[in-house]
């Protein structure tokens, strides 16, 4: 309990005469956030991604430059719906894997020289940030559902991005942009940095001896998404047990871990059925599809991020999705024109051909 109670740093202060050429994130000019995004998307050179090589040259405030827009292998071009922002931005299992192994490059076995705290409010944590941060070494990242976890020689940071946190790999000469939360200079000159526009994740600092199950969410987390074990038959047990909706099934962090608004829209679309159909309705064909496209469709994201994150990071791939944030557009399967309806909170996107809704439904 006592992990995430106490906020670390104190403001604008964190920054006062610790950082010599970088300006207060505070100060800033606003950034267009969203168009930025869109662009540093398109810009994405898939080979020099799939090269993974660190970015030390790339800075976060730097657009790509001249590089052809990416266009798919089958010529379908890649979109960027990035207009609504948060929306299907979330990370999920896909985004944090591939994320978490170029983290690992750029970082296990660096130290942290510099501690710059940019926004407090997102920090969660007992002891002095700054202090207990500072020339630790990094020994491991991990990623368990939507946490990364970074393994420390004397600690551990935790964070949960939420709806908007997101991870850049920068020179640490670049400017910090105002939604950077917190950076950890290191003694390559790389500098990571967690930005959160909606200031809704957390960072927690914690000891080596703190219980990571103390941390809001951790303990409650299911197998992960990506690499869960169970067989076919098992899953269909589990999944009856439920009861659920299918879609808030496939979010329910407790049953498996990793899976969002994007990655929901997106395997329900696969197996052809609609995001409120109850488990206990499906016959067994259609589990089996359930469980089908939720390997694929998780494994297949998984590949795309891959191909298409920038070795600075700092953005998130959705291009490939299918029916997420395509309102409008035809279906890839029969044609017909993706609906967005509202499912509780969120923008749930469905065709409504292929995903019939149940029994006394309109849609
Ligand atoms: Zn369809």
């Amino acid at each position: 309990r006592a992990v995430h109670h106490r906020r670390g740093g104190t403001g604008p202060r964190a920054f006062r005469g610790r950082v010599p050429r970088a300006p207060r994130p505070r100060r800033s000019a606003p950034r267009p956030c969203g168009r930025r995004d869109r662009r540093t998307l398109r810009a994405a050179s898939p080979r020099a991604a799939a090269a993974g090589a660190p970015a030390s040259s790339v800075g976060a405030a730097a657009p790509a430059q001249g590089i052809a827009r990416v266009v798919r292998a089958h010529g379908r071009p890649r979109r960027a719906p990035l207009a609504t922002r948060g929306a299907g931005l979330m990370p999920e299992w896909p985004d944090l894997h591939v994320v978490r192994s170029r983290l690992e490059k750029a970082l296990v076995g660096r130290e942290i020289v510099l501690v710059r705290v940019g926004d407090p409010l997102v920090l969660r944590s007992t002891r002095p940030v700054e202090t207990f941060l500072a020339h630790q070494r990094f020994v491991s990242v991990r990623h368990r559902g939507k946490f990364l976890i970074f393994d420390l020689d004397q600690g551990r940071i935790v964070v949960n991005p939420m709806l908007a946190g997101i991870f850049e790999l920068a020179d640490a000469e670049a400017k910090l942009t105002r939604s950077t939360a917190l950076s950890l200079v290191l003694d390559d000159g790389n500098d990571l940095r967690y930005r959160d526009d909606k200031r809704m994740g957390k960072v927690h600092v914690v000891g080596l001896d703190d219980d990571l199950h103390d941390i809001h969410g951790f303990a409650d987390l299911g197998p992960d998404a990506g690499d869960f074990s169970w067989s076919e038959g098992e899953f269909a047990q589990r999944a009856r047990a439920t009861r659920r909706e299918l879609r808030n099934l496939l979010q329910d962090q407790s049953f498996l871990a990793g899976i969002g608004n994007a990655y929901a829209d997106e395997i329900l679309w696969e197996a052809m059925l609609h995001p409120k159909r109850r488990v206990a309705t499906l016959n067994d064909e259609e589990m089996s599809r359930f469980y089908r496209s939720l390997k694929d469709v998780i494994a297949r994201g998984a590949r795309e991020v891959e191909e298409g994150l920038p070795p600075e990071l700092g953005t998130k791939i959705r291009g490939h999705m299918q029916v997420r944030l395509r309102k409008g557009k035809p279906c890839p399967r029969c044609g017909t024109l993706i609906i967005k309806t509202r499912h509780g909170l969120d923008d749930m996107y469905l065709c409504p051909r292929c995903q019939p809704p149940p029994k006394g439904q309109i849609r």
